[in-house]
């Protein structure tokens, strides 16, 4: 008989002898720089939160304010019976933060690319899709009915020689604000002139950008000076502002048409106000503490000179600092090292960046001291020769 159970086995064997298995941690502790794994602490290089904004009190307090209120669960989608002012406020508070008329929150970042983009290009347009974009713009563009055209990473010229292949056609440029795997910032000004000049869409993913570049934390349009220049700002309110859900701002035009357009909005029961809270005080306290963005970025300048100081090339204005290993085993083989000596940090590997270009994924926060990224670069040096020798 056939076994029903048969190729998922051998598929799931097929990763291990790869390498490419995956499964997760458990933690013990909250998100913070040192956390309880296993039952043993350790210093954490590789969450989102930034800005160490999900354990702020301030935040936390006015979590239980609003959830004492307004209880645990929305009780519908957006456009029935979901909506309280709760999301209200957090819309115009995201509105204000990233200057733009209008927002709208989504349940995730992921919903938010799979939702947008099928919204605004279809069949007969095309996507223009940086070849490093995340999985779920990847996932919107496939959703969609339109035509994928892939460009090569950050390559203006690239883009330019694909577009007037293409003489006419609508569509949408879309990448990463800030490169999730690679922590390079997007040429911005490269490709919102392309995007004017050929009559197409900007969109940009603020996810890695929003916190943590720009002087005020504001993400790509400020690090540019270029404020009010995307057509259709995408972000996530699960990285820096330390809480959850997914977001896009722009004119009222695009915000009315996503409201009426985007399955992934329409279709779900919108998150619950307690989390909105979380998202709102998040917000504002990185438009009240400019100086926690400050010193995230003075954090990213100290770990990158201490890894180079070492031997190691890292090279990033972004909270995300790649230390390339190569070889998807020999990556393992580093984090199960540093783990021993007390320092988290995940291994990404295919399918979520190419095969051989397996890496440690550093990511900064702003409590992190110079201590301990100084034991990390040491720790990290160390643990690479180990492995290159075993
Ligand atoms: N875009 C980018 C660039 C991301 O890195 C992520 C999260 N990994 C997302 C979107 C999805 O956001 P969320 O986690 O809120 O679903």
């Amino acid at each position: 008989m056939n076994d029903k159970w048969d190729r998922m086995e051998r598929e799931l064997e097929r990763l291990k002898s790869d390498n490419l298995f995956r499964r997760m941690t458990v933690f013990e502790s909250p998100q913070t720089s040192q956390v309880k794994v296993g039952g043993q602490q350790q210093h954490l290089f590789s969450s989102n939160s930034y800005l160490d904004l999900c354990c702020e009190p301030k935040v936390k307090e006015h979590v239980r304010r609003v959830l004492e209120e307004y209880g645990s669960g929305s009780g519908g989608s957006r456009l029935t019976t979901g909506t309280t002012s709760i999301h209200a406020e957090l819309e115009d508070t995201i509105a204000e933060f990233k200057r733009r008329e209008a927002a709208l929150v989504f349940n995730t970042g992921y919903m938010a690319n799979v939702g947008i983009l099928p919204a605004l290009a279809g069949k007969g347009d095309i996507i223009y899709s940086d070849e490093l974009n995340h999985a779920s713009i990847i996932d919107g563009c496939r959703l969609s009915k339109a035509e994928l055209v892939i460009y090569r990473h950050n390559d203006m010229a690239d883009l330019e020689k694909k577009i007037k292949a293409h003489p006419g056609q609508k569509g949408v440029i879309v990448s990463d604000g800030v490169f999730s795997m690679d922590g390079d910032i997007v040429n911005l000004p490269g490709l919102v002139e392309l995007a004017n000049r050929y009559g197409l869409l900007s969109m940009i993913d603020e996810a890695h950008a929003t916190g943590v570049i720009g002087d005020t934390g504001r993400g790509t349009e400020e690090y540019y000076g270029m404020e009010g220049s995307v057509d259709v700002l995408m972000g996530t309110l699960s990285k820096a502002v330390g809480g959850e859900g997914g977001f896009v701002c722009g004119s009222h035009i695009l915000i009315d048409y996503l409201i009426n357009k985007a399955r992934s909005f329409i279709f779900s029961t919108s998150l619950s106000p307690a989390t909105m809270a979380a998202d709102t005080q998040g917000i504002r306290m990185i438009m009240e503490q400019p100086q926690r963005v400050q010193k995230l970025q003075e954090n990213i300048r100290y770990c990158c000179a201490a890894l180079n100081s070492r031997g190691i090339k890292a090279e990033s204005e972004t909270a995300i600092i790649p230390v390339i290993i190569g070889e998807e085993g020999r990556a393992m083989k580093v984090m199960k090292l540093l783990k021993e000596r007390g320092y988290y940090i995940s291994a990404i590997r295919y399918p979520t960046v190419a095969r051989g270009s397996a890496r440690l994924r550093l990511a900064l926060m702003s409590s992190h001291t110079r201590e301990e990224m100084d034991g990390l670069a040491d720790a990290l040096k160390e643990c690479i020769s180990l492995a290159e020798y075993e």
